[in-house]
């Protein structure tokens, strides 16, 4: 499933997101270790987008990584994000955004347990939890 893209200008999403949500979303921040409120969550459910209200990722894939990073195997379809490669910092890493709005979630690294060998590393900040059997709430323009 193919949602429609969520386009907004930088003051629209700054008027939108609270700060932090806003710097990391947009401004491809990233929050401390240890510090995110998914990082030890096992509640059933789907991760949303932060910005957009788009599923990303389910309960279900999400996984101990011990890095303070709430952690993921796969997210709820190929759709749901876009990659892109990052060369920041001095490393090379492959950036994880929302497919809908582009919002900045993380990085994926090749690392992570069976079945699918992958760790999505995403802020807790870039997402909000929707519980099993509540509806989801897409942000619209
Ligand atoms: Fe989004």
């Amino acid at each position: 499933m193919t949602l429609d893209k969520l386009v907004l200008t930088d003051d629209e999403w700054r008027a939108r997101l609270a700060p932090d949500e806003y710097a990391v979303l947009r401004h491809h921040g990233t929050e401390r270790p240890w510090t995110g409120c998914f990082v030890g969550t096992k509640a059933p459910g789907t991760y949303v987008c932060a910005g957009c209200g788009a599923p990303l990722f389910r309960a279900g894939e999400k996984f101990e990584s011990g890095t303070g990073w709430p952690s993921f195997t796969k997210p709820v379809s190929a759709e749901a994000i876009a990659e892109y490669r990052d060369t920041s910092h001095g490393m090379l890493r492959v950036e994880v955004r929302c497919a809908r709005c582009d919002g900045h979630l993380g990085h994926v690294f090749p690392d992570g347990p069976p079945p699918t060998g992958m760790r999505y590393c995403i802020n807790s900040v870039s997402m909000k939890h929707v519980p099993e059997g509540q509806p989801f709430a897409l942000v619209t323009k």
